[in-house]
């Protein structure tokens, strides 16, 4: 029996294994979804009672059912603009490179640079130099990005073109690598380095969150935001077609946000996105005022901000994390954390005072401290509060640091593609780097999870690994552990909630989305078959059968799969 007062169903799904993540009702065979928002879950009879004659009703035929997948960690703009680039993940040594580099550049006859992307330190069996990029175009500007999108390597045009042949100052952190006679090498540190190359190939405006978190120079035009829009949009479908539905950005400005609005204007706004204001070391502690107006001017259902993304430290792979001990490859060299510790003490306190949170990039167990400490600070000082307060990677930890995640009610934001052999990343360099002995401190999840007590958010960070949410669970669901070390694995059900409602309270987005309950976002995801019971090496491939997101269809593929 339908009651009276409720509305119609717009679309139902029937006969599905629904994963809810909803503890209060953790299963349920059918769904119905009704404008935005969620309208009913049951029984398959019972929710078909709530249909009408326009409502569109899907046969899930088993398949499971989960809330809309939650990134917690993307870089939105750059991983649009990145669709459009060379990728050359798989290809190794430089003769496989410069070929696909030469067909790109024959299809690409206009564009001021050929940027690759997934580049990785040892694809040529030595230190990359621009000499070894020159053999392969001397003639256009061309340029290749690390996957982990810390480190740049550019031929001698590119580095002509954009004035770093001979350096250029640079804050602590970022370089312009010099050979002895204080010529560029090609090799180029971070983003403040490499920034002008992005620019050269015109997507300096959608870098800016991450380069520099200032906003444009000058107001961009119709026709730059239409172009900058354009990345997003396309950003978004790819996410789309991955069963992803919210997004947590990790670098970003007001114009951003801007953009995202007029998208939503426009009826483009395909994923709800969660922007931050990044702070840099060079800033004020007023510019924190940014900060609390873009929290107070963006918070609906869809766009929102409310939090401080910052870099501690930099990647292994370039010795650039901050480690507590010496690399062991190299010897009285531990990098140092972008903050000073008394320094990023106060940032974080005047950050929780303000009602804002805190996710702060930390990959050497160094910089994992020097948050930590911080982050404790800021308690001592303002008192606890339903903070949320969140670690960005956690790729090597001390152990006596570890219950104190829990302590503090720490996020670990986590990204299951991102451990050495787990899904696309070689062993090395970054095994060597770490070091045997440190290598059961490394990529930890479940000790996070269980010793540590810290909340787990899942994510890819794309595109510095492939969005697929597939993919990534199982990278989570298989890895096998370093020598030495512990089974880091969550379960398959820890797991799809660390890409769901783990993710969404670590935004604090819980409120929205991240759960199939009647009330919240029209949000799901139809997975091609049945997760619980295929065998975990077919994850990958089940594909994706459909997205809602706010209750549109974005991605359908009902009978390419199952
Ligand atoms: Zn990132």
């Amino acid at each position: 029996m339908k009651a009276p007062f409720m509305p119609t169903a717009d679309l139902i799904v029937t006969n599905a294994r629904i994963l809810t993540m909803d503890d209060a009702r953790p299963t349920a065979e059918a769904i119905a979804l009704s404008g935005e928002t969620i309208l009913a879950l049951g029984a398959t009879p019972e929710i078909l009672a709530l249909a009408g004659p326009a409502t569109r009703i899907i046969d899930a035929q088993g398949r499971t059912v989960l809330p809309g997948f939650f990134e917690s960690h993307v870089h939105l703009g750059l991983g649009g603009a990145e669709l459009a680039h060379l990728h050359i993940d798989h290809l190794h040594g430089a003769e496989a490179v410069a070929q696909a580099f030469r067909a790109f550049a024959a299809s690409h006859p206009d564009r001021p640079l050929l940027m690759a992307q997934g580049a990785d330190y040892g694809m040529l069996g030595h230190p990359i130099s621009r000499h070894d990029l020159d053999a392969m175009i001397a003639d256009r500007p061309i340029a290749m990005m690390s996957h982990d999108h810390h480190t740049v390597w550019a031929n001698t045009a590119a580095l002509q073109a954009t004035g770093l042949m001979r350096g250029a100052p640079m804050p602590h952190g970022h370089e312009v690598v010099l050979d002895e006679s204080g010529l560029a090498t090609g090799e180029l540190r971070e983003f403040e380095a490499f920034g002008p190359i992005i620019a050269l190939g015109g997507e300096a405006r959608i870098n800016l969150g991450i380069a520099t978190g200032e906003e444009p120079a000058t107001p961009p035009t119709a026709e730059e935001r239409a172009a900058d829009k354009a990345m997003l949009l396309a950003g978004m479908r790819h996410c789309a077609k991955h069963g992803v539905t919210s997004l947590v950005n990790m670098d970003g400005n007001r114009y951003t946000l801007e953009l995202l609005s007029e998208m939503q204007a426009e009826g483009r706004l395909l994923l709800r996105v969660k922007v931050p204001f990044h702070f840099k070391p060079h800033m004020d502690l007023s510019a924190l005022d940014r900060a609390s107006d873009m929290m107070r001017d963006f918070d609906s259902a869809w766009i929102s901000s409310g939090f401080v993304k910052m870099f501690m430290d930099g990647v292994v792979d370039s010795r650039t994390a901050h480690m507590l001990n010496d690399y062991i490859d190299a010897p009285g060299h531990r990098s140092e954390p972008l903050f000073a510790p008394e320094t990023f003490n106060a940032i974080a306190t005047e950050i929780d005072r303000r009602g804002l949170q805190i996710a702060v990039h930390a990959i050497g167990d160094g910089a994992v401290r020097t948050t930590i400490d911080g982050i404790e600070a800021a308690r001592a000082a303002n008192g606890a509060r339903d903070a949320r307060h969140r670690i960005e990677h956690i790729e090597l930890i001390d152990p006596t640091d570890i219950p104190r995640l829990g302590a503090l009610g720490i996020t670990a934001s986590l990204q299951p593609p991102h451990p050495p052999g787990a899904m696309d990343f070689p062993l090395e360099p970054t095994l060597s780097r770490i070091g045997r002995a440190r290598w059961p401190d490394a990529y930890l999840w479940k000790t996070l999870a269980t010793k540590g007590g810290a909340q787990i958010a899942y994510s890819s960070d794309w595109p510095v690994t492939d969005v697929s949410v597939l993919r990534g669970i199982h990278a989570g669901v298989t890895r096998t552990p370093f020598e030495g070390g512990s089974d880091e694995r969550l379960s398959l059900m820890e797991t799809l909630r660390a890409y769901t409602a783990g993710g969404a309270w670590a935004a604090h987005r819980d409120h929205v989305t991240g759960r199939l309950r009647p009330g919240l976002a029209a949000d799901l995801v139809m997975l091609g078959g049945d997760i619980e019971t295929c065998a975990p090496e077919a994850i990958p491939d089940l594909g994706i059968a459909l997205t809602v997101c706010g209750g549109r269809i974005l991605w359908e593929d009902l009978a390419g799969t199952q």
